[in-house]
């Protein structure tokens, strides 16, 4: 039997409760526990991270909840007390029965309207079978309809932020499965590989490693800063540098990266094969599970 999630809500996510209560605590996780009148239901708006929990291990939780920050930030929320969320999110693990693999969301929405408290909980639960991906997959490239150059031209667009208004990105994954793909590379207007809907991308070129650069309008990814930075130690080269598709399906590799599926390897690219280095692949899934 699959074991239960588990529930931590934490009314002191940007600062103690004013009622005096504990910054956090655990809540029956089948119950209701969110009002109707919460803006995450009615405007999808908030902002949330997701964190890889390996062995027990959170990988990266520092970073995640910098980034958390940082999206809450673009959208005006109250700055967040990391501190509080960081114990939240240990509270969430160790409540939760040991597995190999969980996937905790730190969710912190804009409350309810009128009231400008924020609503805040962290939710741990067995993580998706991603194995098969981890071998390789198929990926299809989509028009992101926004060009490279969003975060100057409309910040309102919110480009970078990791907010709850992520069915846009739910549905480009349907639309990869009906062209018989298993993920999608969003490409902007003016034709440059960006990231998938959640997912960062890494490229390979011999011994130089390509990321997309943060200025083009995509999330600033935990995952590549942590392969980047084990790479640099190996004398290899990083950038961050915009490719067109044409350059990913000529390179020697390319992955999405992420906290919880890790290190998902390009078989294709809109049907063009690209070479797959399996042990490669393995390495990044160790590194980013914290194993390695
Ligand atoms: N880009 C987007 C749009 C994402 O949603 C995510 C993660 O969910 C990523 C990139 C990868 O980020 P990370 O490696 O920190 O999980």
């Amino acid at each position: 039997m699959t074991p239960e999630p588990v529930l931590v809500l934490v009314p002191g996510a940007s600062g103690a409760p004013q009622d005096g209560s504990a910054p956090f605590h655990i809540a029956e996780e089948g119950a209701p526990q969110l009002l109707v009148t919460d803006l995450a239901v009615t405007r999808g708006d908030g902002v949330f991270e997701t964190i890889g929990v390996f062995d027990g291990a959170p990988v990266n939780v520092g970073p995640h909840l910098a980034r958390l920050n940082r999206s809450a930030g673009l959208v005006d929320l109250p700055e967040l007390d990391l501190d509080t969320l960081s114990a939240a999110v240990d509270a969430a693990i160790d409540a939760h029965d040991p597995v190999p693999e969980l996937t905790v969301r730190v969710i912190v929405t804009r409350g309810i309207e009128g009231t400008g408290t924020p609503t805040a909980w962290v939710h741990a639960r067995v993580a998706a079978d991603w194995s098969r991906y981890r071998e390789g997959m198929k990926v299809v490239t989509l028009d992101r309809g926004l060009a490279s150059t969003v975060v100057d031209t409309s910040p309102w667009l919110l480009p970078g932020a990791k907010t709850l208004s992520y069915a846009v990105n739910m549905a480009a994954t349907r639309e990869a499965v009906r062209r018989g793909a298993e993920d999608v590379l969003f490409v902007s207007t003016d034709g440059y590989a960006l990231e998938g809907p959640t997912s960062t991308l890494l490229v390979r070129h011999g011994d130089v490693f390509t990321t997309t650069p943060v200025s083009a309008g995509v999330l600033p990814g935990t995952s590549v800063a942590t392969i980047f930075a084990a790479l640099e130690k190996e004398g290899l080269s990083t950038r961050e540098e915009l490719l067109r598709p044409a350059q990913v399906v000529e390179s020697d590799g390319a992955w999405l990266l992420s906290s919880s599926r890790l290190a998902a390897p390009l078989t294709h690219l809109d049907e063009q094969p690209i070479p797959v280095d399996a042990q490669l692949s393995r390495r990044f899934v160790d590194l980013l599970s914290g194993r390695a």
